[in-house]
């Protein structure tokens, strides 16, 4: 796994993974505990170790509710759910999916699809 990768993931999340002390708080509050291949605790492992291919091939990071129960229960402030959104966001961006490109906006556009819609979907997806 490259390192620059990591770098990005810990930089983008503003998560120190090296304030985790391993309780496992985070994972056993998590409501979606059984729909997660990979688990709060084991993303902020995982990513110190730099181990981020399972991560970012995983459904784990779609399936995270984005609740932040795991943020709320961790005693050093680690925040698992930013370091799982920032996999997310790093696996989606570079499978291409979910990412439009300035020149692709003419081609949207209709009468019946509020701008606004358009600048919110640009601005959520080029991220
Ligand atoms: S609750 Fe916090 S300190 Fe405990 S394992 Fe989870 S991230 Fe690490
Ligand atoms: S934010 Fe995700 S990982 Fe954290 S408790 Fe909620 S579902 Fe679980």
């Amino acid at each position: 796994m490259d390192n620059k990768q990591k770098e990005q993931i810990l930089r983008s999340s503003g998560v120190n993974v090296l304030k985790c002390m391993r309780c496992g708080k985070c994972t056993a509050t998590c409501p979606n505990y059984e729909e997660m291949e990979y688990h709060p605790h084991e993303f902020v492992y995982m990513v110190e170790k730099g181990d981020l291919e399972k991560l970012m091939a995983s459904q784990s990071i779609y399936r995270c509710l984005t609740c932040f129960a795991c943020v709320e229960r961790c005693p050093r402030g680690v925040e698992p759910a930013k370091l799982i959104e920032a996999v997310r966001l790093a696996a989606v961006h570079r499978q291409g999916e979910n990412h439009i490109v300035p020149d692709d906006i003419p081609g949207m556009l209709d009468d019946d699809l509020p701008q606004q819609a358009i600048v919110s979907v640009f601005r959520k997806y080029t991220k």
